[in-house]
């Protein structure tokens, strides 16, 4: 029986800055070599988001008009996340997207967009002024380093239950203060890295896609399909 890793690719039409659609052509990539297949369907506007019709979710950056017309439309989506989430299913959300996930994002006019707060952090304006270029970050827990592209107006502070996807060693990440960036609740990763996140950090990749096979299929032991999949960085 074929393995199926099932992805909503949440307001693909809408957010989709500097390709984010690449994480999802990164797992089909890595999925590929293990003999997994993915699907992928746009969850728009005015469509239902059902969290038992996924396994993993995409949800990418966007320009502040965008993201207008998107907060209003996630709040009905809002308790399927939500669901989604807590069920410990990945969702990796970039930049526009990981800001929505929080409590709120005031947009670089000052509008104040209500997020769903799926996840603790919220975001603040910065005056007059964008974060623009090239990231590293070290996770903490693994050591492992991530590479990334910045640019965004929004500066965001963590909350409770959500820890830092990294450290920021270059860039300045979720606000150029406190040297986080990113943001961990479950196995829901938030980030301001575009470049896609998962087309430049396969190791990153691969750790995302097991999350979603251990999930869906819990009684598989994947030790062997690990060994298996070789994964590409920077
Ligand atoms: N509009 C948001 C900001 O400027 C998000 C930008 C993005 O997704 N790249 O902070």
């Amino acid at each position: 029986m074929t393995m199926t890793i099932r992805v909503a690719h949440l307001y693909g039409d809408l957010m989709n800055t500097y390709g984010d659609i690449g994480n999802i052509l990164a797992l089909q990539y890595y999925a590929k070599q293990i003999g997994v297949e993915v699907t992928s369907d746009i969850v728009s506007l005015e469509q239902d988001f059902n969290a038992d019709d996924y396994d993993f979710a995409v949800f990418g950056g966007g320009q502040d008009y965008e993201q207008s017309v998107v907060a209003k439309d996630l709040q009905n989506k809002k308790d399927e996340l939500i669901k989604f989430i807590e069920a410990g299913k990945p969702l990796v959300a970039v930049c526009g997207g990981y800001q929505m996930l929080g409590k709120y994002y005031v947009d670089a006019a000052g509008q104040k967009l209500p997020g769903i707060h799926a996840m603790d952090h919220y975001t603040e304006q910065q005056d007059n002024h964008r974060f623009i270029g090239n990231v590293l970050i070290q996770n903490e827990v693994t050591g492992q380093k991530y590479h990334g592209f910045e640019n965004h107006q929004g500066i965001t502070f963590l909350g409770k239950d959500e820890h830092p996807l990294g450290k920021v060693l270059k860039g300045y990440g979720n606000n150029g203060e406190d040297g986080t960036e990113g943001a961990v609740h479950k196995n829901t990763i938030g980030t301001y890295f575009h470049g896609p996140i998962m087309a430049r950090n396969g190791n990153l990749a691969k750790h995302m896609m097991f999350k979603a096979l251990e999930t869906k299929y819990p009684e598989t032991d994947f030790s062997k399909m690990k060994e298996k999949v070789k994964t590409y960085e920077y």
